[in-house]
């Protein structure tokens, strides 16, 4: 025999009911034995309970009950109910009267609603040609008379049980679960949710074959899914491990429902009844190969700290604690004491936590006086995160990933049976923590959410590049690239599950005017974790938005070399707020574009290899001009008026003649090495000839060929087999706190590394103590912005490795 319950949301009125008859309908077809066992359909048992407040205050209840009698009676008019109703108009009258109602009145009401579940199926599956009969658990169920939450009687409820269906073998019994009866023949009920304890009570006496809770969910989930997005079913659970669920706050089954059934060893599957495909979760005694995890939540309550300098050592104190929380009848869900014994958290319901701190001042009144207790408080809007089946060995991923992303848990514990962890937060930050403690245990892919500032080539190609391989990184790393914001000055557009392939339009039609704390809210409002900023712009005015977005627990990256470049304090500033806030500020590509450079800098100067000097072809636009003005014989304009037609130089091509954005970039090396140097002390050679560094750019664009007798002069005067290149130089003393840097025109043998550069390279060598006088060597295209974006896409991957 199978034993199959149904739950209020499945046997509401319209898809519900009509689902709950066709499963029972196809079991008795195949000639299935089972017994049904209901709960109150829809919501009547929250419904009766709030009519009885309504009642109780002398108020108005009766259309509240005739629209409850519509509902209950909805569809089936030729059904009998009238009985039922009787009852409850009848006591619904008396608690008016009254004014109040006792528990044992409310059981005698809420029974009903079991009742009228019950007696209408029946009816129905009678209508339907099924043999079915009507049972009323309170005449087979026994229990004490604590109304409310009572407790059944094994001896008695047995014999009636199987003695009842002994005598109705022949019949589908629909049972009433939730409701039973004391000595008396009183109506007694055994606590909310309790038709499943009803009907693992049944399996056991009846020892049937499996027990199936038909819910509206397709089973147990590693989380909550309305909290989780990525929460995942579990097929197969072992019952202490649902028993350590159902202790934590998991809702879909009474806490007492396991016992019974792991008594009996009989399997519990957890089913949808709206889903009938799917094969739900199945507890039963023998465990998975790896064990199970799951998070459960406590959500509304709060923490209550006693503090005592001169505690230590007393003894006690904690009988005293708990004496006031048992007297109180205040039940303590979390309890920690750290070994010095200077203080005692206790988690308890936030509605409780109130009289728990003034009782416990009263207790501890006289050692308020003797100084020995100095502080009862209480910490109001707080959760519990229980990790279930998390070994204390594999703690710090979760932990670690917790503070990555700025939640610091208030407290934590940890039980020796069931392996359990539990962490209390702010319930400001439940959900943020869930998901992030979910993804790291888990293993389901690491989520990165990302803000592009600035779509112009650069940001553009990279949401792009972005979107193509988001697939594939998650497929060979486990991360999954979420870009969640793509701003340029004005506009934001903002989606939480990551931008469309069609974003360009969807920024121009939907984007919205924003300021960066939109970007910051959002993303706190929707829990995102792991968040990365990422600065395409040009702009010196977004970069005041770095500081805000690290302490809002952002990452950064930027193509933007601004930041690095203004004056040294910033720079120290800026690297102190992303040490204070664990953040990392990355920018590979301020150097040379996509090539390694920062990255290799940075890892030698950290492993202690003292770096000598560096030396090279900073701009792709400048290596073009200079290459190909040494190779070839033409007027220096020529090959400048081709650059600017190509597009290889800014739209006012004195910006990369003037050669401040080489010595921007030799700047940003040099303080990867520490060096404290400002812009202002770098010695830059203009290329620019001074008559022509005044006025606007299309005038310029007019005079270029007054390049030409100046740098055909430069060139006749070099040796035989010589080059020009403009490049940048540090040297000097670089263990002290400044260098020399020099960015300036230079002559060198075209048989060198230097001299051969083609095309539009960057060049950069690497001078160290242990390589000598062969520096290490990078080359290439050190611009453009296919190069750049997938740089700056190397730098999301670094940080994704991190932590
Ligand atoms: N109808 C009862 C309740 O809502 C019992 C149950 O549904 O299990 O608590
Ligand atoms: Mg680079």
């Amino acid at each position: 025999m199978k034993i199959l319950k149904f739950g209020g949301k499945s046997l509401s009125n319209g898809e519900g009911l009509d689902k709950v008859v066709a499963i029972i309908l196809d079991k008795v077809n195949q000639g299935e034995k089972i017994a049904v066992v209901v709960s109150a359909r829809g919501n009547a048992t929250d419904e009766l309970e709030d009519l009885l407040s309504i009642a109780a205050k002398n108020e108005s209840y009766k259309p509240l009950l005739e629209q409850f009698k519509l509902e209950q009676q909805n569809g089936f008019a030729d059904v009998d109910l009238t009985e039922e109703f009787n009852v409850l108009e009848k006591l619904f009258e008396g608690v008016s009267l009254i004014g109040d109602y006792s528990s044992k009145i409310k059981d005698q009401i809420l029974s009903i609603g079991e009742v009228l579940s019950a007696k209408l199926l029946t009816a129905i599956l009678v209508k339907n040609g099924v043999n079915a009969r009507f049972a009323d658990s309170r005449e087979l169920i026994k229990t004490d008379s604590k109304f409310g939450d009572a407790q059944p009687i094994e001896q008695a409820s047995k014999k009636n049980v199987v003695q009842y269906f002994k005598e109705n073998d022949d019949a589908v019994n629909i049972v009433t679960g939730f409701i039973a009866s004391n000595a008396k023949n009183v109506t007694t009920t055994l606590g909310r949710n309790g038709s499943n304890y009803t009907a693992s009570l049944i399996a056991n006496y009846l020892n049937a074959e499996e027990l199936q809770n038909y819910t509206h969910v397709d089973g147990i989930y590693t989380a909550n899914p309305d909290l989780v997005p990525d929460a995942k079913k579990i097929d197969y659970l072992t019952f202490n491990e649902a028993n350590e669920l159902a202790n934590f706050g998991a809702t879909i089954l009474h806490a007492k429902t396991i016992i019974p059934l792991l008594e009996k060893n009989i399997p519990l599957r957890i089913l949808n009844t709206f889903n009938h495909e799917n094969k739900g979760t199945l507890i039963r005694s023998t465990a998975s190969k790896e064990g199970i995890k799951t998070l459960s939540v406590l959500e509304n309550v709060a923490l209550v700290n006693l503090e005592g300098r001169g505690l230590l050592g007393k003894t006690g104190v904690d009988a005293r604690i708990f004496k006031v929380m048992g007297d109180n009848d205040i039940s303590v869900s979390i309890i920690s004491q750290g070994s010095s014994e200077r203080g005692i958290g206790l988690v308890v319901a936030a509605d409780k936590a109130s009289t728990a701190m003034i009782q416990l001042e009263k207790e501890f009144e006289n050692d308020f006086y003797s100084k020995d207790v100095n502080k009862i408080s209480v910490t109001d809007n707080v959760s519990v995160i229980s990790i279930i089946g998390q070994d204390l060995s594999t703690f710090h991923k979760p932990y670690t990933a917790l503070i990555r992303n700025k939640i610091v848990p208030i407290l934590f514990n940890n039980t020796v049976t069931g392996k359990n962890v539990s962490l209390v937060v702010k319930k400001s930050e439940l959900n943020r923590a869930l998901n992030v403690i979910h993804g790291e245990i888990f293993g389901v892919s690491k989520k990165i959410n990302i803000a592009i500032f600035g779509h112009g080539l650069v940001g553009g190609t990279l949401i792009n590049q972005i979107l193509e391989s988001a697939t594939a990184i998650e497929k060979r790393k486990d991360v999954k690239l979420n870009i969640f914001a793509i701003a340029n000055s004005k506009n934001v557009l903002l989606n939480k599950n990551g931008v469309t392939p069609n974003w360009k339009n969807e920024i121009q039609n939907k984007g919205t005017l924003y300021s960066i704390q939109d970007v910051i809210d959002y993303a706190n409002e929707n829990h995102l974790e792991n968040l990365i900023a990422i600065d395409n712009t040009a702009s010196a005015d977004f970069v005041e938005n770095y500081i805000p977005l690290i302490e809002s627990s952002f990452d950064l990256i930027s193509s933007n070399k601004v930041a690095n470049t203004l004056s040294y304090s910033f720079y120290k500033k800026l690297r102190k707020v992303l040490a204070d806030n664990q953040k990392t500020y990355l920018y590979e590509t301020n150097v040379g574009a996509g090539l390694p450079l920062i990255d290799t800098i940075k890892l030698l100067h950290l492993s202690g290899e003292n770096i000598t000097k560096i030396k090279g072809v900073f701009s792709g636009t400048l290596s073009y001009l200079f290459n190909n003005f040494s190779a070839k014989d033409v007027p220096f304009s020529e090959i400048l008026k081709e650059a600017i037609d190509n597009g290889y130089t800014e739209p006012d091509p004195r910006e990369d003649l003037c050669g401040n954005d080489v010595g921007r970039k030799l700047l940003i090396l040099a303080r990867e090495l520490d060096l404290q140097n400002e812009f202002e002390e770098i010695a830059i050679q203009n290329l620019i000839p001074e008559h022509l560094r005044e006025g606007s750019a299309s005038e310029f664009l007019t005079k270029l060929k007054e390049f030409d007798a100046v740098y055909a002069k430069i060139k006749e005067e070099q040796e035989p087999n010589h080059v020009l290149r403009y490049i940048g130089e540090l040297s000097g003393d670089l263990q002290s706190d400044k260098g020399n840097l020099e960015v300036k025109l230079v002559s060198v043998p075209s048989d060198t590394a230097l001299g051969g550069l083609k095309g539009s390279d960057s060049f950069f060598e690497i001078y160290t103590e242990s390589y000598g006088d062969r520096p290490i060597v990078i080359q290439g295209a050190g611009a453009g912005s296919a190069v750049t974006a997938r740089g700056v896409f190397g730098d999301i991957l670094r940080l994704s490795d991190k932590g």
